[in-house]
This record gives C-alpha cells, sequence and structure tokens, in this order.
C-alpha cells in the first residue's frame, strides 16, 4: 500500500502540462492557468495622487512651527489636474485620486484646515511631509513581475489586470476529460429503479467538480460491468481525451473488470493507497491519454478525487500545485478510526459557544453515505497512526473551500 503523499508525488511526476495556449480577453480567463508570466506595463498608481480630500502643499512649507498660511490658487480632481507649478506659499485644493500638482509632495486633510477667503490656515507642527499622498508605483512598479506562469486568475487579478490596461492574456489551453460509470446496478435519472438497482451519483458529482476545475468535459454515461464493453469505452475515450476518469469496478469484487482491462490495453501503475475512504485507485495510461479508475463508493470517489485526481489535473493544466490549506483546531465529538489508513472523515467547522473554531463530526463516516460529504465543511485529516480521538483533542482540518 502506498501513503497518499506518495500516490500524490507518484502521480505528480508521471503526468506533464499541456502544452497548447490560448490568448484571452481578462473576462474569460476567471479560474484559467497563466501559460506565461505576466509583468507591469505601467506603474499603478500611473502618476503620485492624493490619499484624501484636502490641500496639496509643498512639504517644505511645513518647516515653520506654529500657524501657517497659504494661497489657494487652483483646484485638483479625479480625472482633472491643475496644470500649473505650485509656488511656495501657495497650495491647490485637491480630492481623492487628484494628481499632485508639480510643486507639491504633501497633502492636509481639509479637517486640519480653516479656510479663509482665498486662504487656508494650519498648525504646521501637527502635519508630516509626504503625508496622505499615493505615490506612483507604490501599488504596483513598472516591470515588476504579477503574476508567474501557472498561476490561477482569481477575480482580484482580472482587476489587477484591468488596471494595468491589461486586456488579453495567454492561458493553458482546457484539458479534456471523459468520464463514466460502471455497475449493472446503476439507474439513470428519467428512469425508475428497478429491484436492486440505484441512481447514478458519482456521474453527477464528478461532473461537478471537473465544472469547477475548468475543464472541457465529456459524460459517456454509464457501461455495464462486461470486459469488452469498458475496454470499448476506454479505448474510444483514450483516442479523444487528455484524461479518462472512471467510477467503480477497481477493487476485486467478482465484477470488477477495470482494472484487469487496463492492464490488458495500456499501462497501469498502482491500485492501493493507505486512505480512507477510496482505499483502491487505479492510475495509468491509455495511449497519450491518463486514466484514473476511482471507487464505486460516492464519498470515496469525491475523496479520491480531491486528494490525488484534482492535483494531477492542475499540473496538467500548467498550474502551480501547492499542498491543501491544512491547520490544528480542537474537535468537540469523539473520533474513532480504523489503524494503518488515513482517513478523511467528514467534519463541520464551527464557532462554539465562546467563539472559538472547533470542529464536529458529521456522524457515521461510511464510504457510501454521499449526505455526510453535503454536511460536511471541511476533512478532519487523521494520520495514519490514529486510532481515535477524544473530545477536546486538537485535530488537523482541510477546509473545502480550499478544494475549488
Ligand atoms: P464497486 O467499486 O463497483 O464495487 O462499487 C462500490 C459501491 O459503490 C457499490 O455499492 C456500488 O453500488 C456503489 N456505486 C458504484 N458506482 C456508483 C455510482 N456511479 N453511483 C452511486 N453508487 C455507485
Ligand atoms: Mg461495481
Amino acid at each position: 500500500m502506498l501513503t497518499v503523499e506518495q500516490a500524490i508525488s507518484h502521480i505528480i511526476s508521471r503526468v506533464q502540462p499541456v502544452t497548447g495556449q490560448q490568448r484571452l480577453s481578462i473576462r474569460d480567463a476567471l479560474g484559467r492557468v497563466l501559460a506565461a508570466p505576466v509583468s507591469a506595463p505601467i506603474n499603478v498608481p500611473a502618476f503620485t495622487c492624493s490619499a484624501m480630500d484636502g490641500y496639496a502643499i509643498a512639504g517644505a512649507d511645513l518647516a515653520q512651527t506654529g500657524e501657517q498660511s497659504l494661497n489657494v490658487v487652483g483646484r485638483s480632481l479625479a480625472g482633472h489636474p491643475f496644470e500649473d507649478v505650485v509656488q511656495s506659499g501657495q497650495c491647490v485644493r485637491i480630492f481623492t485620486g487628484g494628481v499632485l500638482p508639480e510643486g507639491t509632495d504633501t497633502v492636509l486633510m481639509q479637517e486640519a484646515v480653516t479656510v479663509d477667503g482665498d486662504n487656508i490656515r494650519f498648525q504646521a507642527e501637527q502635519q508630516q511631509p509626504q503625508q496622505f499622498i499615493n505615490r506612483v508605483g507604490s501599488d504596483v512598479q513598472l516591470g515588476t513581475e504579477l503574476f508567474p506562469q501557472g498561476k490561477r486568475l482569481s477575480p482580484a487579478d482580472i482587476g489587477l489586470l484591468a488596471s494595468l490596461g491589461v486586456a488579453e492574456v495567454w492561458v493553458t489551453r482546457r484539458l479534456r476529460v471523459a468520464f463514466f460509470s460502471t455497475g449493472d446496478e446503476l439507474c439513470a435519472l428519467d428512469s425508475q429503479p428497478k429491484a436492486g438497482q440505484i441512481y447514478d451519483s458519482n456521474r453527477y458529482t464528478l461532473f461537478a467538480m471537473l465544472q469547477r476545475l475548468g475543464v472541457e468535459i465529456s459524460d459517456l454515461g454509464v457501461v455495464r460491468d462486461v470486459p469488452d464493453e469498458i475496454e470499448a469505452c476506454l479505448l474510444s475515450a483514450a483516442e479523444n481525451n487528455d484524461v479518462v476518469i472512471s467510477s467503480g469496478g477497481v477493487s476485486v469484487g467478482e465484477a470488477d473488470y477495470v482494472t484487469d482491462t487496463l492492464q490488458r490495453i495500456g499501462e497501469m501503475e498502482f491500485w492501493k493507497i493507505a486512505m480512507r475512504p477510496g482505499r483502491p485507485l487505479t492510475f495509468g495510461k491509455i495511449q497519450q491519454a491518463v486514466f484514473f479508475g476511482l471507487p464505486g463508493n460516492p464519498v470515496a470517489v469525491m475523496g479520491t478525487f480531491y486528494q490525488c485526481v484534482q492535483p494531477a489535473l492542475r499540473r496538467m493544466l500548467g498550474e502551480t500545485v501547492k499542498p491543501p490549506l491544512r491547520f490544528q483546531v480542537p474537535c468537540v465529538s469523539t473520533l474513532t478510526k480504523m489503524p494503518d489508513r488515513v482517513e478523511f472523515q467528514r467534519g463541520i467547522l464551527h464557532h462554539d459557544e465562546q467563539g472559538q473554531l472547533v470542529v464536529r463530526s458529521t456522524g457515521k463516516q461510511n464510504s457510501n453515505m454521499l449526505s455526510s460529504m453535503s454536511q460536511a465543511n471541511c476533512f478532519i485529516v487523521l494520520p495514519e497512526n490514529c486510532t481515535h480521538v477524544e473530545q477536546g483533542e486538537q485535530v488537523l482540518v482541510e477546509p473545502f473551500e480550499g478544494l475549488i
């Protein structure tokens, strides 16, 4: 059996980023991965401007102590600069975002001055030279690398690109990912389940998880537990896709044909990970396509997808893969666990009555209980050697927000 970390690094080392690129307008680039670094083509702010409503003055006019008086010679509003040079003894009425006129380098807040006709009065020793200004390039400096290659673009990134006047970026092409379910017991949503049949939920969770990741999806439906049919499906899926994902049929039950089929038509790399839910996972290649054979149990599908498949897909998308965000919090439930495997139990992070961040269990942890995933907002990650957790003990949690 492989540890989860071994499995992930093994998988990551065997997949390559795709080579295709696309040039997209920044609105279409949300959630896409940069194929090239982006450097700032301008300074932000592009000019030194006021951070306050007030008066732009020369810092040198603060040299003397006591009450000072300056003559207001004009106005600088955002988008309407004052065009002349300000001389000593003069100042300019200025508003937030207004360009600091030539000859000035300091802003007095309007609350700090007394207006007296065309003049203002203020206490010089209460003011600091160069206060309340946003200096040219203080947010982003011209030429600095803003984003490295491999950055997945967030809403803030899209706005930041716009603030630099960057309208288009190069992103990696979308991955083509096909998936299907295996199992004679599976029933489509538009049919009535016969005795012993269940609805196929895995294709829907897979669809949703892949959709969020921003890949091109092809849903190949349900394949019966018939080796020839599994083989035909795998071969045709591998021809048109970068990645093929199946669920079910990877354990050692009588009707588990996925692993055998893969061995026959492709390369099979391994199939047991010391994790729960989700111990069986088949990884391999069929022609050029990367293949993941996920377990059948619905929670195991999500667990193995998030822990093992998603990092691989991110790497193929050209993204820089970081370990998931995990931190310790007290657990307010008693937990039990089998030794020798890492368990990803389902937890609910919340604030207790004292306002402290704690986690509680969703309850029963059977890997067929998809409702536990739906109630949870985090995994409680229990290490291999742990066998139980007492109330109040610290546990490691991995919030779902980080899972995209
Ligand atoms: P398997 O790995 O094929 O033995 O499946 C393990 C368990 O997961 C069985 O109880 C299956 O009925 C269930 N299962 C397999 N595929 C699906 C699916 N697509 N949707 C819901 N449950 C499934
Ligand atoms: Mg099955």
